[in-house]
């Protein structure tokens, strides 16, 4: 039988005791690699008491401390880097280059919850009022959530427990079911690493995991990571059950390229940028946007585009992966021919696409629409596959207001060799992250990751110091020390004298 996958509770790897289980394949061939609980309301509320209990004696844990944590937790992780991103690649199907990226921008994160000394220090000032001094604390919150999307399996978990934990919090890990295995590496490298009992729990599941988790009395806190109505779900609930909530959601990205943008540098990131990761990123390039004459390199991009080919983790030559599941594949599959439909240039259709010895592996080659409007179904909903949509503009006005127009704000970039064009491309674009020749823009860690409109529903974003402000309250303290040999008369006004 395929390897059962446990639950972490109060420092215990666990067999779940539910009737409901889930299998886990590898998207590269289908065979079921092990086989998820979906946790009872009993060990999800077990879960919950852990993280509540633990909170207990983490909070009062020096500072200094909880960083020594994080960096032995970042060195561990260093460790078996390699071991790791190779597992991602068997969960996800991903290529190893590609496995490996995802889990080192997760221990840059680690990295920066081990700085949290600096990251977390509040402010003072000296003589507010005669004799009056005010500063200002941070505090932990408690129990707090996070729920992951299958994507990033290292990543976006990393993006969340560290840091929460860094900060004095313990936590409760829900991660995608469809590739939960890399989620439980880092769990039980944190547990090696030397974490206490009940700092992080993991719980697995769907709908009904999560929803207990929103409305549970003693959560303090939820981050979200997934799809655009998931998020709302999220954000909904959590804030309607008055928890701090952050919800990181769909997204449809443009890179506009203008004439003066070198040609070749252009064509190859608006390649790798889309069908990248069998275009399964939330900053992956969707839509480009060619201005004026740039509209005449299409051609070149097709002719880039059709070089790529998707593989197995372990092929030198392949781009990229399979679909994660047979559903994702078969969602793209529907939206291409929905583009057809609806009257887009197919320029290059990946729906038939095969790896040899792999007859069901999820693939889709590299697609490539051009003739796009704003009102087809391929523009307007979330593809999710290595699917890329040419559209054209006059100048850089027009491309500002097609972006500017689009729900989605998670990231945008822009190619060009003009500075007055990046920034007023910068200043103007109602997009949270933009790229300047570079087509990815995801912020190193010592900044936030900062997705817009429907692409994020919360106000403190992920990591950086967003992220040490959603983890924690702030307290604030005004105090004044009596000379006894003075005494003052009845304040009768909050004026502070
Ligand atoms: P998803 O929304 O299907 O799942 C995300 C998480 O929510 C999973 O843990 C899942 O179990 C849970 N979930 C699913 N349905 C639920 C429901 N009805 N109620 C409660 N919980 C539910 O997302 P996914 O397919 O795993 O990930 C892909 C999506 O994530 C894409 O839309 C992508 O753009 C988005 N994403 C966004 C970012 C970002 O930073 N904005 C980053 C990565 C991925």
């Amino acid at each position: 039988m395929a390897y059962q996958i446990p639950l972490l509770i109060g420092g215990n790897m666990v067999p779940s005791s539910t009737e409901q289980w889930l299998e886990v394949h590898n998207p590269a061939t289908q065979k079921v690699i092990a086989r998820l609980p979906c946790a009872t309301e009993a060990e999800v509320a077990a879960a919950i008491q852990a993280a509540g209990d633990a909170f207990l004696t983490w909070k009062e844990t020096p500072v200094p401390e909880r960083a020594r944590l994080m960096l032995r937790y970042q060195a561990l992780l260093k460790e078996h880097h390699d071991d790791v991103a190779r597992l991602l690649s068997r969960d996800t199907g991903k290529t190893f280059e590609d496995a490996k990226g995802d889990v080192w921008r997760g221990i840059e994160v680690v990295e920066q919850a081990a700085n949290i000394s600096a990251l977390s220090m509040g402010e003072a000032l000296e003589n507010v009022a005669s004799g009056v001094d005010c500063y200002s604390l941070t505090q932990p919150l408690g129990v707090c959530v996070g729920i992951t999307p299958f994507n990033f399996p290292a990543m976006i978990p990393l993006w969340m427990f560290p840091l929460a934990i860094a900060c004095g919090n313990t936590f409760v890990l829900k991660p995608s079911e469809q590739d939960p295995l890399v989620p439980m590496r880092l769990a039980e490298l944190f547990m090696e690493a030397g974490a206490p009992d009940g700092l992080l729990q993991v719980v697995h599941g769907g709908k009904d995991v999560v929803d207990q988790l929103l409305i549970h009395p003693q959560v303090r806190a939820i981050s979200f990571v997934g799809s655009v109505a998931v998020g709302q779900h999220i954000y909904r609930t959590g804030t309607d059950h008055l928890k701090r909530v952050q919800a990181f959601a769909g997204a449809k990205n443009h890179m506009v390229v203008l004439p003066d943008a070198n040609r070749q540098q252009a064509i190859n990131n608006l390649v790798g940028a889309s069908v990248g990761a069998a275009g399964q990123r939330c900053m992956a390039i969707s839509v480009a946007v060619l201005v004026g004459e740039a509209a005449s390199w299409i051609p070149e991009l097709q002719a880039a585009m059709a070089k790529v080919r998707p593989g197995i983790w372990n092929d030198p030559k392949a781009g990229y992966g399979p679909q994660i599941s047979a559903s994702a594949k078969e969602r793209v599959l529907r939206l291409i021919a929905e583009g057809k439909r609806e009257g887009a240039n197919c320029l290059l259709d990946g729906s038939d696409a095969e790896v040899s010895g792999y007859p069901n592996g999820n693939w889709v080659g590299p697609t490539l629409f051009s003739g796009v409007t704003t009102n087809m179904t391929i523009y307007r909903e979330e593809i999710f596959g290595p699917v890329l949509l040419v559209m054209t503009v006059d100048s850089l006005e027009d491309a500002i207001a097609l972006v500017n127009a689009n729900p989605y704000g998670n990231g945008t970039s822009i190619f060009t060799a003009s500075g007055a064009a990046a920034r007023k491309y910068q200043h103007e674009i109602q997009v949270g992250q933009v790229g300047i020749n570079v087509p990815i823009p995801v912020p190193l860690p010592f900044f936030s990751f900062t997705g817009w409109r429907n692409s994020f529903y919360g106000d403190l974003h992920a990591y950086g110091k967003q992220a040490v402000r959603f983890y924690t309250e702030t307290k604030t303290v005004t105090a004044r020390w009596f000379d006894d040999d003075v005494v003052a008369s009845p304040n009768m006004s909050i004026h502070l004298k």
